[in-house]
């Protein structure tokens, strides 16, 4: 029998390997008339600073799944994501950093023209596999790292959005980089993120989720089962759905216009697909009298800037 020997890396190490600031992501408080007006003190937690290139939250859902695959001796990584994907974008660099291979299951058809972010990832040598829509939503089954699609690729499976009980860990360290506020705002694509915070909180503590997805009803399904059965019946956690725009990566000119002027108010960047409909909603939320004045709100900011490209 053949011993082999994995090297044991720690999750210091990693960050320290790729350049993960964790110090730059501090929380900040945002000036803006409107929230002066309302009388509401919003800050941000400045996730997107994490790194230039691998997007806030992706980060913290990778870091322990990656962890885990080379401490398990996977020398390739394989997962699912739409052709905008944060989430196989910054896989792939993750493994150009790395020197390991990755390979993206990409939902559609091949784009006539592929867009900033899969050229990135090609660049970054991820192997792109389109794979039609029915067989992404069968893929959308496999949870374990050791299930048929990794397998199937000899490599370590991450499922779509880096969505583990291991992306819960990360983000619980991003929760505890945060003083306590009245409420906590995040996106919510697959819900890890708010699982994660939601997990690793203590019950008073309000969380809103901002979905990005036209998705009623199933999101929260998908946050109940991350939480499992002690955490799945909490009632401090919502998740909004007012603030889609008509679907995942849908946009509007006032969505823009009002990204555009935050920027301009705050000097804080913000993405359309995720970020940018948060911050519309809350600040529609506190036009409407549905934040009380005085309240203390910490928004997280989970990166996703590099997809702006993909807009213009
Ligand atoms: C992927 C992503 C999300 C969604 O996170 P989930 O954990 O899937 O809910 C939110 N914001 C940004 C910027 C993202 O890239």
């Amino acid at each position: 029998m053949i011993a082999v020997t994995v090297q044991r890396r720690l999750p210091e190490e990693l960050e320290a390997l790729l350049d993960i600031n964790t110090a730059a992501a501090q929380t900040q408080l945002v000036h803006h008339p409107l929230l002066k007006e309302h009388r509401v003190e919003l800050y941000i937690k400045r996730d997107d600073l994490l790194h230039p290139i691998i997007s806030g939250n992706k980060w913290r859902k990778l870091k322990y799944t990656l962890l885990d695959a080379l401490n398990l001796g996977y020398d390739h990584i394989i997962s699912m994501g739409g052709a905008w994907s944060n989430h196989l974008h910054a896989l792939a660099w993750i493994g150009d950093s790395l020197n390991i291979k990755t390979t993206g299951l990409v939902r559609g058809e091949p784009p006539a023209i592929e867009s900033p972010s899969l050229q990135d990832m090609r660049d970054w040598g991820m192997q792109i596999k389109f794979v039609d829509r029915q067989t992404f939503r069968e893929l959308r089954r496999f949870s374990d790292y050791d299930s048929e699609p990794g397998r199937l690729h000899a490599g370590y499976w991450i499922p779509e959005g880096g969505a583990s009980s291991l992306a819960m860990q990360g983000i619980a360290e991003l929760l505890h980089e945060m003083d306590d506020a009245d409420t906590i705002c995040v996106c919510c694509g697959t819900g890890t993120t708010l699982a994660g915070l939601v997990a690793a909180a203590n019950v008073q503590q309000r969380f809103n989720g901002f979905s990005a997805l036209a998705a009623e009803h199933v999101l929260e399904q998908e946050v109940s089962k991350l939480l499992g059965p002690q955490t799945g019946e909490q009632t401090n956690w919502n998740i909004i759905y007012d603030y889609h725009f008509g679907g995942f990566a849908k946009s509007s000119p006032e969505l823009n216009r009002f990204i555009d002027d935050f920027e301009q108010q705050t000097g804080i960047p913000l993405e359309p697909i995720y970020t940018g409909k948060m911050l519309f909603g809350l600040f529609d939320m506190i036009v409407r009298g549905r934040i009380r004045p005085g309240e203390k709100l910490i928004a997280i900011h989970s990166g996703g800037l590099q997809g702006k490209r993909d807009y213009n």
